[in-house]
């Protein structure tokens, strides 16, 4: 069903009223777009009414000064009218007032009428100026019909009562039915026309906000979806940099271990070399001693077996430190102890070494705290094994001048410096001696004891500690180790 049968279908078809709440609508907007116009038409035909008594003086004779009166009356009618629709409830009655403006008015006419029956022309004119009027000051079509019928119906009982002659009640009726008719027409199908539009108004504003409340629920659909897809698109580049990290990850772990799978062959290899050489000195020796000339050599066959021995022993404690390293079962104890009498102890370990007395090597330390006051709290096992390790890297690695080792204590920061005047180690090596299973340089720690292992178990050991180390060293002049480690004291346990 199209818009226009709907609506035809609708309305009353006499009064032209919608049956809903449409009614209200269109009379508050029939009246907001009447109002100035409508107030312009009452002027107007106030204006024409005043002109008419013109006509009366040289038509009305003897009625002229009654007309002019009527006239006088209806005229202040009407404006008060166009004052009272400055008025703010004038909405309200402004039809009712139309109507009653048009029966005062047509009352006047009709009196015209009557007392000048026989000027006809006259009288025609006024009702056809009077009818149009009616329409143009925008009575609604119901009331316009009802105005004009008591008009007629008023008109035929005064010409009556005055004995107007049949003639000219009929010629003045049957202007005032025809007028009236035609003025129904167009009243009825202006506002018929009127309301049509109305209510293709209302529908279309009815469409526009049902396209409008659409667009918006797209929009918000739409703008949903953008942040959807805006956050999946931010989890997929997260999962995507993950799984790449993921990759990397796997990548060194894989490299790692092919790495450490091929140190792991090449330290087992070294490690039976390593064993097989003092097994054999040992061995070798006490075979020896059997045959030993003299109480000298028997002697001397003894101290190779013993040192032998003990470097078979070094080696063992190492892999053995390694391997619970590796199980992640060493455990650091820590306790308080004198620290000037763990360097003195070193001091008087080394001061014997082999490679220091030979060498003729100027071994020395120094403590950076009074021996009054030298308690530390830390591993004093660990501490001395690193420390071990570290002095004896330097004498294994001198063959001439001096070795010394001093610390400072610092806001509970230990700081230790273990300085030789070695062989040095080669910058690109530096940064590797630190790693499992590695040897600076085989060539020249070779007629060395060497496994590569020392500095990697130092390292872990401080790790574990909380402390960490750093090298400095120059080819053939010289390295020195420092590192770093918290420690407590009498007050502070850490
Ligand atoms: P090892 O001494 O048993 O080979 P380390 O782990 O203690 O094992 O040392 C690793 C390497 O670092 C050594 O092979 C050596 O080349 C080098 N190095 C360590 N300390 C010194 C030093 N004081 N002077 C020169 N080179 C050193």
């Amino acid at each position: 069903m199209d818009s226009r049968t709907d609506y035809l279908d609708k309305i009353n078809r006499i009064t032209l009223n919608f049956p809903d709440e449409r009614e209200r609508e269109y009379r508050n907007y029939f009246f907001k777009s009447s109002l100035k116009i409508s107030r312009f038409a009452i002027i107007v035909v106030s204006v024409i009414y005043i002109f008419f008594g013109y006509l009366d003086s040289i038509v009305a004779g003897e009625f002229f000064r009654f007309f002019i009166t009527i006239r006088i009356i209806v005229v202040p009618t009407f404006l008060l009218v166009v004052a009272l629709s400055y008025t703010k409830n004038f909405i309200r009655y402004w039809q009712l007032l139309l109507l009653l403006l048009y029966i005062i008015a047509s009352v006047g006419i009709i009196i015209m009428l009557v007392k000048l029956p026989e000027e006809t022309i006259y009288s025609s004119g006024l009702i056809l100026v009077f009818l149009s009027g009616a329409v143009l000051v925008r009575l609604r079509f119901i009331l316009f019909s009802i105005g004009s019928w008591l008009a007629v119906f008023i008109y035929i009982i005064a010409a009556f009562a005055l004995n107007v002659d049949y003639g000219t009640i009929i010629s003045n009726g049957f202007f005032l039915i025809s007028a009236l008719v035609i003025g129904m027409f167009a009243a009825y199908s202006n506002e018929k026309f009127n309301r049509q539009n109305f209510d293709l108004y209302l529908q279309l504003e009815r469409k526009n906000t049902e396209i409008e409340e659409v667009n918006k629920s797209l929009e918000e659909k739409v703008l949903s979806r953008t942040k959807l897809l805006n956050s999946r698109n931010i989890e997929l580049r997260k999962e995507v940099k993950r799984s790449a990290l993921i990759q990397e990850e796997l990548f060194d772990a894989k490299e790692k271990a092919e790495e450490s799978d091929k140190l792991k062959s090449a330290f087992l290899a070294n490690m039976s070399h390593e064993i097989r050489t003092p097994m054999n000195g040992i061995l070798g020796f006490a075979n020896l001693l059997r045959e030993a000339e003299d109480e000298a050599e028997l002697d001397e066959f003894i101290e190779i077996i013993i040192s032998n021995g003990e470097h078979l022993l070094d080696l063992i404690n190492d892999i053995i430190d390694l391997s619970k390293i590796e199980a992640g079962i060493l455990k650091i104890e820590k306790s308080e102890f004198d620290l000037n009498v763990l360097t003195k102890e070193i001091y008087d370990m080394f001061c014997k070494d082999k490679n220091v007395v030979d060498n003729n090597l100027n071994l020395s330390y120094s403590n950076g705290l009074d021996n009054s006051n030298s308690l530390i709290y830390t591993d004093r096992v660990r501490l001395k094994q690193i420390l071990i390790n570290l002095v004896s890297n330097s004498c294994k690695y001198t063959d001439e001048g001096s070795i010394e080792f001093s610390y400072t204590i610092k806001y509970n920061k230990l700081k230790f410096y273990v300085k030789d005047t070695g062989i040095g180690i080669k910058e690109e090596h530096q940064k590797h001696i630190f790693d499992r299973f590695m040897q600076a340089s085989t060539s020249r720690t070779l007629g060395r004891e060497s496994t590569g292992l020392g500095l990697a178990i130092t390292k872990t050991y401080l790790k574990l500690m909380g402390g960490n180390i750093a090298v400095s060293s120059k080819l053939n002049v010289g390295s020195e180790f420092i590192f770093e480690l918290p420690v407590g004291n009498n007050n502070k346990k850490i």
